[in-house]
C-alpha cells in the first residue's frame, strides 16, 4: 500500500515500514516536536488563575 509522508508529502510505503505514517525516522521526530512545542505553552495560563483564586480566599 502506498501512503504519502504527512511531514514532507513524500511518498511511502505502509508495509515493513518502521517509521508509518512516515517516510522516515527524521519525519517521525519532527512531528513528535511539533506536539512537545505546543504543550510547552499550556502551564503558563493555568498558573495565572491559581494565583487569583488564592487572592480571593484571603480577602474573606
Ligand atoms: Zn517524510
Amino acid at each position: 500500500m502506498q501512503i504519502v509522508c504527512p511531514v514532507c508529502k513524500k511518498k511511502t510505503t505502509w508495509e515493513e515500514n518502521p517509521w508509518r505514517p512516515f517516510c522516515s525516522e527524521r519525519c517521525k521526530l519532527i512531528d513528535l516536536g511539533k506536539w512537545a512545542s505546543e504543550e510547552y505553552k499550556v502551564p503558563g495560563e493555568g498558573t495565572g488563575e491559581k494565583g487569583e483564586k488564592e487572592k480571593k480566599e484571603t480577602d474573606n
